[in-house]
């Protein structure tokens, strides 16, 4: 079942050149307890999605959709308040550059804390005890913050609490990120680019990190990222976005066993040769030209200007075709030709 359900989003916004429609009739279905990889390259249109998934609009921006639905509820009827509500409690999102998201003047003791849900009853009964005099009554809300930071690798907690976020390592303030966003048990965590800026070891601690939590805690997962490579390592379902269109969408196999697109084929000739991984100095595929700026995009399918097997129809946009759950917006896909 889907626990996010985004059908036609797009997105225009009003620039001083005109309005400009940077995201094209996107769509993505986020299985209940899967991980869900969301990938393109950077300038994509990736962050704007969750933006609009979110409800952080800019106020130059019109977002239609054809069905926004989280479970059951309907996040385009909902007011900007109760949105709000659900973004806290059902949606949390990890961010790219975690140390520039925590507040560089509070210890992440006071950062955690913050995040917390309210105390219970029996968190009150036990500080109205200690405001007596009973001197050994264990702070549960202290071993909620301990635990939280143990779930996300942090063994050390002590020292960490008591740091400022410039004293630690991106990959640390990126870990501490991930407990707050975990700190409410969301239903849904959105991590927009989770490992930008961190070495290659930082980057798949922090991949196993959240593929761990998915598998303990059945959290729903959707990453953005640019990293084919490690993205489709954990995910079960991987939706490819290229200039601001969704142009594949499908289960693991589907996409690295049967790709349709040809943008997905070359994303997997970047990371594999013959159906291996790329050897050493072996040459790496590299798709022709560069992504195009969001004032100067190729009326129809958007990928056309680079695209190996672009014909004169590509300049009408094609629609998405969906066979038992593999979905591919292409006029000419590669399997079927
Ligand atoms: S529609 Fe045409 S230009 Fe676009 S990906 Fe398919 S073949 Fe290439």
């Amino acid at each position: 079942m889907a626990l996010l359900d985004v059908r036609n989003l797009s997105i225009d916004i009003e620039t001083a050149q005109g309005k400009i429609r940077v995201i094209d009739k996107a769509s993505l279905s986020i299985v209940d307890g899967s991980i869900h990889g969301l990938i393109g390259e950077s300038g994509s249109g990736k962050t704007l999605i969750a933006k609009a998934i979110l409800g952080l609009h800019a106020s130059n921006w019109t977002v239609t959709a054809d069905r926004l639905f989280l479970g059951q509820t309907d996040l385009t009827k909902l007011s900007p308040r109760d949105r709000r509500k659900i973004l806290g409690k059902e949606i949390s999102t990890i961010f790219q550059e975690p140390s520039t998201y925590l507040d560089p003047s509070q210890k992440i003791r006071v950062q955690i804390e913050s995040v917390l849900p309210k105390k219970s009853w029996k968190q009150y009964c036990r500080g109205l005890l200690k405001k007596l005099g009973y001197s050994n009554v264990p702070s549960s809300r202290r071993l909620q913050i301990k635990e939280l930071l143990h779930k996300v690798g942090i063994q050390n907690h002590v020292s960490v609490l008591n740091s400022y976020p410039h004293q630690l390592s991106e990959g640390m303030c990126q870990k501490v990120m991930i407990a707050m966003a975990i700190a409410n048990n969301p239903r849904l965590i959105i991590a927009d680019e989770p490992t930008t800026a961190m070495e290659a070891v930082t980057q798949s601690q922090i991949f196993r990190l959240l593929y761990k939590l998915n598998q303990l805690n059945n959290t729903t997962l959707l990453i953005l990222s640019n990293n084919f490579a490690h993205t489709s390592k954990i995910s079960d379902y991987m939706t490819l976005i290229y200039c601001g269109q969704t142009v594949e969408s499908g289960s693991y196999k589907h996409i690295i066993e049967a790709a349709m697109h040809p943008y997905t084929q070359a994303m997997l000739k970047t990371i594999m040769y013959d159906g291996k991984e790329h050897g050493h100095k072996q040459e790496i595929y590299i798709l022709p030209g560069n992504i195009p700026s969001s004032n100067q995009l190729p009326i129809g399918c958007r990928l056309g200007p680079r695209c190996p097997r672009a014909q004169r129809i590509c300049v009408k946009n094609p629609t998405i075709t969906t066979k038992k759950g593999h979905s591919y917006r292409c006029h000419y896909p590669i399997k079927l030709s």
